[in-house]
This record gives C-alpha cells, structure tokens and sequence, in this order.
C-alpha cells in the first residue's frame, strides 16, 4: 500500500467485531483535507465474503481530518513530541517513585491494534509493575471472559462463523444482531431462508426479533431462570448427552442439584420470566431437536450485576448436551468492537497477563522471565469502575486513556468527569478531540482508521492485518509507538522495535515460549507466525488462532473434547437466578437499558461525521410501551425526560410495543458535541458483575415525565 491514487489497499473495518475485510481505494481529493476514499467489502475475507453494512459502507464519509488531533499539547499548548513524551514519562516516574506503581493507570480500548493494547501492557504490568491497565471492553464482554474462564479454563471462544451457517437453530441471547453485527446476521438470514430456526431471547422487540421463528420477551434480567429451566427440562426428557459429559465435563450433579432448588416446571419458569407458556415450551422443543445449536450471546446479557452466571447457564446446556466443537455447534459470545479479542489476548484486561497467563506464581515467572522484567505485577490490578472510583478517591494519581471516551461511556459517567477533574495527572492519547480530552492535561495525536497498521481479532478468533491507506497526518503516530517512546523515556529496556511487524512478532513468541504446543499447553499459541518478516506480515492473510507451527490455523476448538483445565474436563457451574442489583420503587418505577442502534459506533467520534449514517436516527430517543406512555403523559414524538437518582435527559419520546411494560430503552451514543442533554450513561448505576467487574448497563430504576 503506498497511497497513491486508486490504489487498493486491503484491511478491515474499524467497528464491530465481526471484522470485515474492507478494500479501499484512496482517490483523487475534492475536499479541503485532500481525502476520498472509496470502499467495497474484501469477497475474499472469510468474516464477510464481500458483504458491509451501513456503517462499513460509510467508511469514505469518516477519513476527513475535521476534529482530529494533529499535534501534542501540553495545558492547551502545542507542544513538541520530545517535551511531551519527556513529560508523560517524567510525571508517571515521580507519581510512582512517591506513591507506588498503583498510583498510576491506563484506560485503553477494543479501538486499539493487538501491537498497541501489547506494548501498552507490557510498560504497564511488565515494567511499571501494576495490574492496572484495563481496557474498555471491559463494558462489552468481561461476563463472556469470566465464563470461558470457569468453564473452559481459559477464555476461549469454541466456534466459528461458519457455525452459523451450519447451525439448524440459532438462539440469540440479549442479541440484537440485526443492528449490532449485521453482516453476520445477513449470514444467518440466508441460512434462514434454507430451513435454520431463529429464537430469540429478549425483553425488546427489536429487529432480530421481529423476524424470528419464536421471540422470548423475557422479563429483564429472568435470563438464568430461561436458561436453567431449558437445562432442567432437558434432563427430565433425558435429552442430554451423558456420554459427552461422562467423558468431558465436571459438575453436571453439582448443577443439578442446584436445578433442584426451585420449581422448573415450565409453568413455573414461564411464570417468573413472564413469557406465554406455550411460547416456553416451543423454545424447549426447537431446543431438543436441533442438536446443531449455536447460541450467541452479546451485550444484553454480559452488561448486568449477574453477567458471568447468564453466561455460566448458557455454556452449562451447551456441556450438558455436548454442543460443543462440532460443526454448527456451540455457545458463542459475540464481541462488540473490532479487537475485543486482541485486547483480552495481549493481557488488555486488569486480571490477565498476556498471552492468556495469569496472576498464579508459574504464569507470571513466565511472561517476566520473557519480559526480562523482574518487577512484572503481582496482582490484578482495578477494573474500569473501580480504577476510576480510585482516581475519584485520589489513590491513584496519574492516568492514561487511550482512544476511548469514558466521560461518555462509562456509567455514573458524571462521576467519572469528577474523577478526571480531580486527578493531578491525565493523558488522552487519541485521534480526535473528545468530551474525555477536555480533562487532559497531555493530549497526544494518534492514527486513526485508515493511518494505523497492524493486527485484530474478531469475534472467531482470526487475526487480521489492519493497513494504512493514507499517510500519517500532522504529527499523529501509532499508539505503539507512543506508549513505546514513553516507556523508554522513563528508563525502561525492551521497548525499541522498529516496527509493528517486530512488535508483533514479539508478541507471537510470548504465546509460544514455554508452551508444549501440545494438549497440555495453552491454547493461545501463535507459534506459527512468530517468525514473521516485514514483508510476510504485511502479506498475513486472516487466519484463525491457535496457529500451529506448521503455519495452520484453528476454526474449531475443543473438537477433542479437551478443555484448558488442569485435568482437560470442561466445568459445568452452578449458578442461580437473581433479581437486579437494584429494585424499582414507587419513585423510580421503570427499568431504563442502554445500547447501541444500527448506525453509529460508540460515542459517534467517527459515525457522527457520516451524513447517510446519522439519517436514521437523527436525534437521541426513548423507548416507551404505549400503556406507559398513556399513564404518563408522555408523547409519541414528543420531548421527554429520563431521571434516575444519578441525573437526568432529554430525549424524543417513541412510543412502541417493541419495549416492554415497564422497561425504557435509550441509546448511548450522543456526547456533547451532538446533543449534550441526550447522554445517556451518566443515568446509569455503576452496579457490577462481582467477577468479571462488567457494569449493569441494562438496568437501572428510572422514572419518565412529559419535558
Ligand atoms: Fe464493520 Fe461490523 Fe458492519 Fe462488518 S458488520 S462492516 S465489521 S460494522
């Protein structure tokens, strides 16, 4: 790729985690940034096979320079690269000589390459020797992480895409793949049309609802009760695979015992998820005789205070039934962004190390011995909420966001504008101006989509190249190579690659280095492309991890029925339904949920810049059940207000069937540069999951009035 006019340049899409392959051809400029691009999807990218949806297509409308940050400041002021590395270096050194290394932070995201979220992490917890560093995809699918981890002995995703299109029925579970990952579910559509059944499993009738075979509109937060029902029936109808799990799985009379606990009778189940009985049962049957399962999961059920168990109850039918590592067969947790996955790979996540290694003694000798650094953490460090609860009570004093806008996104996010406002030293490393860089006291310009170039993993674990179309604008670099320049400005050995190749190539030996590659190694093992040269990494074509030495990747994994577990025995684990974090009352009588729509990304940094994209839903809404509504006051098309005890916004009311009694949807993507009385997130409770630490974003007690 050398940027010259229409030449083709082959990458991948910077949104969701599907990870489409995107060819793009840099064209002759008529706008006053000398941009224009045209793209297409890659025919021969195995993620999509030619197909983007509405956000892929606009790609071309995102690349202009408006709002970008195209030079370092210090204090408002431009500053050159050299004072500014020298100065993030140097307050991050004293903050730590004084108080600690948990005295500092970084706050990186699912935005960022695998050779950034890498080099990030090892400065942090290799050479700083904190744990804290997390990552924003920590609001995404941390439930998922933890459940793979209790179920499999590491979080690894079983399937693949071409499940999808083998599956006989497909359960989507808080999945709205019709508007979060479309070309996927353009996929399954067109399995659909061969004879697959779709359920779906969700308080809202949303678009991938509106064309299934059955839709649950489960009472929210019922989804243990839904899952371990099925399980129970499953039993009693002697439908799972007792040979599977005689030979494969651990805990099947611990789980059982636990069914035993309460009533799973259908009428019973029915009645607490507040679904028609008949509609339970159609489930229950669609579920029995279609051993091809895949079931997807996604926000909706990661973002709650009982993530993990919704994930736990899911996996659990699957090992049950021996669904598992086979042909259009698997749980499947879908992840939002881009490199999610190359995130939780590198050790993104405050309570990993890389390469899937973790705190246990023999884990973190072994990333230190490859590190060569003796100081390596200990400990896992604070999650998301919490880091910033630390940097809001002044014990850690020094943080690093990168490429993510937390003053918008995070929840209580009023509270997380407190804490930045109060921490004596924040850095934003980012490609545009955000609500977040309005804290910064270092601002440091980064590529953006279209300038950077490396690696990511989509949702089934492929691993593609991410290229360069345009040259760096302004002073903007690579994020690795800022963390990189910093590291080494602060004393620090190890950081000096010369490239992205050589960063990743580093990367790809740590998952080998020590692994037996064999079943008793990890199964994070990129042994196969640890020898890659500048220019074979330029030519990577996508390739699912693990990858063998022999340069083979892996589509499917557990298809031995061995686990990542000290015994290789997979684990089925007890979990039991429980309510939200917390309760309506007669104050805040309705549950407010927060998501994304079909055609914006995130805080709408890059989205919001595309014309066609902000069509559909031009201003920030609520979602409101008519009997609601009527109770109220409250208008179709009308203002309105969403109020919870954190806050209050401003949104047009829409007053639909889609939402349940009860139940109040709002997007999360406005900001303030869009419409500052329409974000949504500061509303939200920073209730968590207590082991994966994901925040409740579905609930939260809330109450309605006319504006
Ligand atoms: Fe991009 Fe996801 Fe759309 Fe594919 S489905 S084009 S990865 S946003």
């Amino acid at each position: 790729a050398d940027g010259s006019a229409a030449a083709l340049v082959k990458t991948t899409c910077p949104y969701c985690g599907v990870g489409c392959g995107v060819s793009g051809a840099v064209g002759q400029a008529p706008s006053s940034d000398g941009r224009a691009l045209s793209v297409a999807g890659d025919a021969a990218h195995p993620a999509n096979l030619g197909r983007l949806c509405s956000k892929g297509t606009a790609l071309g409308a995102t690349v202009g320079l408006q709002g970008r940050l195209l030079e370092p400041t210090v204090n408002g002021k431009a500053a050159s690269w050299a004072d500014a590395t020298a100065l993030v270096a140097k307050r991050f050194r004293d903050t730590i000589a004084r108080h600690g290394p948990d005295s500092v932070a970084f706050y990186v995201s699912g935005q960022i390459l695998t050779e950034d979220y890498y080099v990030a992490n090892k400065l942090m917890k290799g050479f700083i020797g904190s744990g804290n560093i997390d990552t924003n995809s920590r609001l995404c699918m941390a439930s998922a992480v933890a459940a793979h981890k209790q179920a499999f002995g590491a979080d690894l995703v079983p399937g693949c895409y071409e499940d999808l299109d083998l599956a006989d029925l497909v359960v989507f579970s808080g999945h709205n793949a019709a508007w979060t990952h479309p070309v996927l579910f353009r996929r399954m559509e067109a399995a659909k049309a061969r004879g697959q059944k779709h359920v779906v499993i969700d308080p809202r009738r949303t678009d991938t609802a509106e064309g299934a075979d059955l839709h649950l509109a489960i009472a929210p937060q019922s989804d243990v009760r839904l899952w371990n029902g099925l399980l129970a029936h499953l039993i009693r109808i002697d439908a799972v695979d007792r040979d599977y799990i005689a030979a494969h799985v651990n805990g099947f009379d611990a789980v059982e015992a636990t069914l035993a606990e309460l009533d799973q009778s259908p009428a019973a189940v029915a009645a607490d998820c507040d679904v028609a009985l008949d509609d339970l049962l159609s489930f229950y049957k669609l579920f029995a005789d279609n051993p091809k399962t895949v079931s997807l999961f996604s926000m909706g059920a990661n973002q709650s205070a009982q993530g993990t168990a919704k994930g736990l109850s899911i996996l659990n039918v699957h090992l049950a039934t021996g669904r598992i590592g086979k042909p259009g067969s698997c749980p499947f947790s879908i992840t939002g962004q881009p490199n999610a996955m190359g995130g939780r790979e590198t050790g993104g996540m405050a309570n990993t190390l890389a390469g899937h290694m973790d705190f246990a003694p023999a884990d973190r000798d072994r990333v230190a011995r490859f590190w060569g650094a003796p100081d390596t953490a200990r400990a896992p460090g604070l999650k998301a909420v919490d880091m910033f609860e630390a940097i809001h009570a002044g014990k850690i004093k020094a943080v690093w966001v990168m490429a993510t806008n937390p003053a918008v996104s995070l929840p209580d996010a009023g509270r997380v504008r407190e804490a930045l406002d109060r921490c004596p030293f924040v850095v934003v490393s980012d490609c545009v101006e955000t609500d977040t860089t309005a804290f910064a006291d270092v601002k440091l310009p980064a590529l953006a989509w279209g300038e950077k170039d490396g690696t990511v993993t989509n949702s089934e674990r492929r691993i593609s190249r991410q290229r360069a179309l345009f040259p760096a604008p302004g002073q903007a670099r690579a994020d690795w190579r800022i963390v990189a320049d910093v590291a080494k400005a602060m004393g620090f050995d190890g950081f000096g690659w010369s490239s992205q190749a050589s960063v990743f190539r580093e990367w790809a030996r740590l998952t080998a280095y020590e692994n037996t590659g064999d079943e008793t190694g990890r199964v994070l093992n990129l042994a196969g492309l640890s020898t890659l040269t500048p220019e074979t990494y330029d030519q990577l074509l996508p390739i699912q991890w693990p990858v063998r030495a022999d340069g083979r990747g892996t589509p499917r994994l557990f298809t031995d029925g061995r686990f990542q577990t000290p015994d290789g025995r997979a684990r089925m684990v007890p979990v039991r339904p429980k309510g939200p974090a917390d309760a309506m009352d007669a104050a805040y009588p309705l549950s407010l949920n927060t998501g994304r729509i079909r055609d914006q990304w995130h805080t709408m940094t890059r989205t919001g810049l595309a014309p066609d994209l902000c069509r559909h839903a031009p201003e920030p809404f609520v979602e409101v059940h008519p009997a609601d509504a009527e109770a109220l006051g409250v208008q179709d098309g009308a203002l309105a207000r969403v109020i919870t005890v954190r806050g209050e916004a401003v949104a047009l009311a829409k007053v639909t069937e889609r939402q349940r009694p009860g139940g109040l949807f709002m997007p999360m993507h406005w900001t303030d540069a869009f419409a500052p009385s329409g974000r949504s997130n500061h509303l939200i409770a920073p209730n968590l999951d207590p082991t994966s630490g994901q925040p409740e974003f579905k609930h939260t007690p809330a109450r309605l009035r006319p504006y």
